[in-house]
């Protein structure tokens, strides 16, 4: 479908994921907050909630049997297990703001924004990075209370996250807090605007692969041209 003069705006789903440990939580929180045209799709999970979480609110808790009924009936746009949880975004939480014009946020983990990929050619991807592997490293030490391996698998889960980089349009380096949700939400008002140009000059794959920003620098073959 083509939207010709006088259609309705659609939204666009803007799907943002980072390597775990690199606080992006934090900047699509305060982006929901700070903009009214944008919503946060809730997820299904069969983890527990967390002390605060609400259900329907922060995700739709679920039990296994309930979260495999929806893939085998087809609810899912996309899902993945994440330590040792099943999450997915439900086309339903997308359908209806996207179809009413309103723009939505999907924060989730890279093998679902993979698929989303795949399915989803209105939707845009937006991957946050660390400064450094160091600060990372540091972030994910948290409060030292894990122990040694602990720290060291999500490390290399993290590395890992780093590396599906090539399946994001654009790149924002989570140093300071404030610049980061400027960055992000000026990617949101330059698509919004029809200027992927303009955003994709500033914040695009390319150039921070190019330029080796944050821990990209650290990224095996970093610097060397990609392809989609
Ligand atoms: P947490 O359990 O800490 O809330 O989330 C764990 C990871 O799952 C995070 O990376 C989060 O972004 C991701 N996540 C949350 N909802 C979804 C979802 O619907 N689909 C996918 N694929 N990942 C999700």
């Amino acid at each position: 479908m083509t939207p010709g003069h006088g259609a309705p705006r659609r939204g666009i789903p803007f799907v943002v994921s980072a390597p775990s440990g690199t606080g992006k939580t934090t900047v699509c929180r305060a982006l929901i907050e700070r903009d009214p045209r944008i919503e946060f799709s809730v997820s299904h999970t069969t983890r527990a909630p967390r002390a605060g979480e609400r259900d329907g609110v922060d995700y739709h808790f679920v039990d296994e049997e309930t979260f495999l009924a929806m893939v085998k009936h087809g609810r899912f746009l996309e899902h993945a297990e994440y330590s040792g949880s099943l999450y997915g975004t439900s086309h339903e939480a997308l359908d209806a703001p996207i179809a009413a014009g309103r723009d939505v946020l999907l924060e989730i983990e890279v093998q679902g924004a993979a698929q989303v990929r795949e399915r989803r050619a209105d939707a845009r991807f937006i991957f946050l990075v660390p400064p450094s592997m160091a600060e990372l490293e540091e972030r994910l030490r948290g409060r030292g209370t894990d122990a040694p391996e602990v720290i060291a698998r999500r490390l290399a889960v993290s590395v890992n996250e780093l590396a599906a980089v090539r399946g994001f349009d654009y790149v924002v380096v989570n140093d300071a807090l404030e610049d980061a949700i400027a960055a992000v939400a000026e990617i949101l008002a330059a698509e919004r605007a029809g200027e992927r140009r303009r955003a994709l000059e500033r914040h695009g794959r390319e150039a921070a692969l190019a330029r080796g920003a944050g821990a990209l620098a650290e990224l095996p073959g970093a610097g060397a041209p990609t392809s989609d």
